[in-house]
């Protein structure tokens, strides 16, 4: 049987593990997460698709290669209610506001807050992560590390939770990036219609007009 083409991209699964690890080095590299929260936006954004989310992301490939690969999933079908618009919105809602209060926590440590060095893990734990020296950037920098840190966290261990009872990528179904990629995708395609039935609207007039 002949081997399926490997392409860089199918590679890009070593970001997951390699971004946590770096966690545990200095918690200021939580910072490089922002990669992984801004692209999938843009690329929605400006390309209109779920591109990312199809070829590029990092979590999905290692999700895949866990569950499918090395066999870590149970592979049952995921209850409807995961993939339900209603479960997505609201897991999307309380992520963002948990996203939120990391940022408003960021800005306590930025008016004179003492630092936190803790990561809070599912929004409940905060486990001590107070070995490495951050002494060197601002209280503020460092506090959103550990908070976007936290974040990161929390939903590969979901993810990997998910992974193993139900498919490789149960994640994917209510994953708060992937519902804010296709909300802009949907906003797009319903704008680019209605422009383009516009144009069409528009054109067929100066044809009418001309004849
Ligand atoms: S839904 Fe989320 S985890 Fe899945 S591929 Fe898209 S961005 Fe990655």
């Amino acid at each position: 049987m002949k081997n399926k083409k490997k392409y860089w991209y199918d590679y890009l699964w070593i970001a997951s593990p390699v971004y946590l690890a770096l966690g545990f080095v200095n918690i200021l590299f939580a910072w490089l997460g922002l990669i992984f929260f801004l692209t999938p936006l843009l690329a929605a954004i400006f390309g209109g698709d779920k591109l990312y989310c199809n070829k590029y992301c990092d979590r999905g490939r290692f999700f895949e290669l866990l569950g499918g690969k090395l066999g870590l999933s149970l592979r049952k079908n995921p209850p409807r209610l995961l993939r339900s618009k209603w479960f997505r919105y609201c897991f999307l809602t309380f992520f963002m506001t948990m996203f939120a209060l990391m940022i408003y926590n960021t800005y306590l440590v930025f008016a004179g807050r003492s630092l936190s060095e803790a990561v809070t893990l599912l929004w409940v734990w905060k486990l001590p992560w107070n070995w490495a020296d951050t002494s060197f950037a601002a209280p503020w920098v460092a506090q959103f590390a550990f908070g976007f840190y936290g974040v990161m966290l929390t939903s590969t261990v979901i993810g990997l939770v998910t992974m193993i009872i139900w498919r490789p990528r149960t994640w994917c179904a209510y994953c708060p990036m992937g519902t804010m990629t296709q909300g802009i995708c949907k906003i797009k395609h319903r704008k680019e219609m209605h422009n383009g039935g516009k144009h069409k609207a528009s054109s067929r007039t100066s044809q009418n007009t001309s004849q």
